[in-house]
């Protein structure tokens, strides 16, 4: 069977931060490889690496298909995640998926339109797909996910090879949109919902290490940054089922996973009530039932705004030693004048004083950020004022953006795109400079530091060493011994690159 590997680089923007942190995962993959490593990020929220990755479940069920799915997925975790409740929907419906899209039946792009360029790379893989579909009789092609909440029906009228058009909030309807469209008739839905939270849909894992997985716990935003598309694309927030998420996990638990990554925009507003109103869940009371499935397993959490992360939280990820210590609290800027024209609802100050908080509880816990160059009105000095935030702060990891201006969004409604294109750049390329200086003066800090790493697979660099990840997040390679993947090893840190740390295990 020929293989389709469906990676495409769909944020050029970021391109110098990757390049900066290539050796994040250099010491893990061959030479050969590094011209498609470069974009391994050091993150699995938002993993470049896997931009427009062909869906492959991680177990093959013993389930016959009578027909072939082939499905890419674009964007932030939340969309990875959603394409793995479409393919539960479409396995019930005798689709059974493949990696090769010339045999396909159907043909789906889970998009992402956080920046232009993500649309971008859509609709040029759109025409790619014209002759496959013109080679193959009854071939569908869909467009999900945040595009298609965008531009909705429009898209039929664009891209005239598009047959299906479904929002993130309408995935339950694709078996009765494929059966319409499968009469020549182009189908659209994309209805937000209210509740829809799919907590009921067990997902079909992807494609992965059968070690670390995703689980969703809520949708939709209702912050309304400014910059951000989200909230237009995904709807209102509303919280999953907090009981589905913890069966969900024990599940996970069960199958020999060993980490869970509680999913959404904004995880610390995550609310549940029960349905007769005689129980409320907040964040941190989910974070403890979670914790409590067994101390193996450990979970992790994104993203947090940092509005909304309270002490509770850090109180909760203090009790239990599998939450990891490590908050992803993205920052976007370090002006107060700029994060309130972001409606990011706090300034500079009281970043600070978060970030002096954790540390304060959890001196070891490991910070990361977003941050977005050249919003609409940036100055030198607001410039300045994000490099000098970022140089308190000492985040181990960022990911940096340059501002793409979102149709329909506030800041498209309210402000003038102003700042030229050139200077979002040579801010983008000071930030990232920056970022890599603090990142390795952080990870040189580890040097002679034992630590527990959970053990994700063989480095791709020398079957005889094995990789994982500390509580901080921070990738650590070591050589394999008897160890295997799913193992906990504690390790001691003897050498590092700027974004690996390299050690042996201890006793
Ligand atoms: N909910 C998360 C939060 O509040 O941090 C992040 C969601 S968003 C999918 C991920 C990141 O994309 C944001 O934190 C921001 O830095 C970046 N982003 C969003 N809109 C952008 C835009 N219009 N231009 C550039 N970067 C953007
Ligand atoms: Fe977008 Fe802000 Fe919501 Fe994050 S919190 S998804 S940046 S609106």
């Amino acid at each position: 069977m020929s293989f389709y590997i469906g990676k495409h680089i769909n944020h050029p923007e970021i391109l110098f931060s990757a390049i900066l942190s290539f050796c994040y995962f250099y010491y893990l993959f061959l030479p050969s490889k590094i011209f498609v490593r470069m974009l391994d990020l050091d993150t699995k929220v938002h993993d470049e690496s896997r931009q427009g990755e062909a869906f492959a479940p991680a177990t093959t069920g013993t389930q016959t298909y009578t027909k072939k799915f082939y499905i890419e997925s674009y964007g932030c975790a939340m969309n990875f995640n959603d394409s793995e409740i479409v393919a539960s929907i479409l396995g019930e419906e005798g689709y059974g998926p493949t990696r090769n899209a010339e045999e396909a039946s159907l043909i789906l792009l889970n998009t992402c339109s956080i920046r232009e360029k993500a649309e971008q790379t859509v609709r040029k893989r759109l025409t790619e797909f014209k002759k496959i579909k013109q080679q193959t009789p009854g071939m569908l092609v869909g467009v999900l996910g945040c595009m298609a909440e965008r531009i909705k029906g429009k898209l039929l009228e664009e891209e005239k090879l598009v047959d299906l058009v479904v929002g993130p909030d309408a995935y339950r309807s694709l078996p009765a949109l494929i059966a319409e469209a499968g009469t020549g008739q182009k189908s659209v839905n994309v209805l937000l919902s209210r509740e829809e939270t799919y907590g009921d849909i067990s997902p079909v894992r992807l494609d992965n290490n059968g070690v670390t997985s995703f689980v969703s716990i809520m949708r939709g935003c209702n912050n309304m940054c400014s910059f951000c598309v989200v909230p237009f694309t995904r709807g209102r927030e509303r919280s999953r089922d907090a009981y589905s998420i913890v069966r969900e996990a024990e599940d996970l638990f069960a199958n020999g996973y060993r980490e869970v990554t509680l999913l959404g925009q904004n995880v610390d507003s995550y609310y549940w009530t029960s349905n007769d109103g005689s129980e409320t869940i907040t964040f941190a009371m989910l974070l403890e039932k979670v914790a409590l499935i067994n101390p193996l397993l450990r979970v992790r959490f994104s993203t947090s705004h940092p509005k909304d992360i309270t002490d509770e939280v850090l109180f909760t990820m203090l009790k239990y030693d599998n939450i990891c210590n490590y908050i992803h609290l993205p920052v976007q800027s370090g002006s107060s004048r700029i994060l309130q024209l972001m409606n990011r609802t706090y300034t500079r100050e009281w970043y600070i004083k978060k970030v002096d908080r954790i540390r304060e509880l959890i001196p070891d816990c490991g910070l990361s950020t977003d941050v977005i160059t050249g919003f609409c009105t940036e100055t030198e000095e607001d410039h300045q004022e994000t490099l000098s935030l970022m140089r308190y702060a000492r985040y181990d990891l960022s990911y940096m953006y340059f501002y793409s201006e979102r149709p329909g969004t506030l800041a498209e409604r309210r402000y003038t795109d102003d700042v030229p294109e050139e200077v979002k750049k040579r801010r983008l390329a000071e930030v990232v400079a920056l970022h890599r200086d603090i990142s390795q003066e952080n990870m040189l800090k580890e040097v002679g530091q034992t630590f527990k790493v959970l053990v994700e697979g063989t480095s791709k660099r020398s079957d005889e060493q094995l990789f994982g990840r500390n509580d901080q997040n921070k990738v650590i390679v070591f050589p394999k011994e008897n160890f295997k993947k799913g193992d906990y090893v504690m390790v001691k840190v003897e050498s590092c690159t700027s974004g690996t740390l390299i050690g042996k295990a201890v006793v």
